[in-house]
């Protein structure tokens, strides 16, 4: 699904993208920031398998988020990263939920 979203056949407002990286809003944000982060290739379901075959570009999504993060709230921020379904994992193309705003201290989920 998220292919759809680089493909540009689902239109988003994109808030960064590099040749690797897109950002764009949650539909249905957790947060007052809540941004996700995904690399533009399809071939990795979650942030293991992106680390272990592109550990510069789970690196640029690092970056691109603390950019993020500093341009929409006060540069303080959390990254999740859902894998498995049973972890919350409900897109199977690796994304970085990043989340930044007075977040509660004591809820560490996205929701
Ligand atoms: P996860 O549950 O970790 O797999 O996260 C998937 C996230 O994608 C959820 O937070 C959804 O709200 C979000 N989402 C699903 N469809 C879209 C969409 N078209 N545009 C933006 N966010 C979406």
């Amino acid at each position: 699904m998220f292919a759809k979203i680089v493909s540009g056949e689902i239109p988003v407002e994109i808030l960064a993208e590099t040749d690797r990286v897109l950002a764009f809003p949650d539909i249905s944000p957790q947060a007052p920031v809540h941004i996700l982060v995904i690399p533009k290739s399809t071939a990795y379901a979650n942030v293991a398998e992106l680390a272990a075959a592109e550990p510069e570009t789970l690196a640029e999504m690092v970056a691109v988020a603390r950019s993020l993060a500093e341009e929409h709230a006060n540069g303080e921020y959390r990254l999740i990263f859902n894998s498995g379904a049973t972890a919350g994992q409900t897109v199977f193309h690796v994304h970085a939920h990043l989340l930044a705003g007075n977040l509660e201290e004591r809820s560490l989920g996205a929701s």
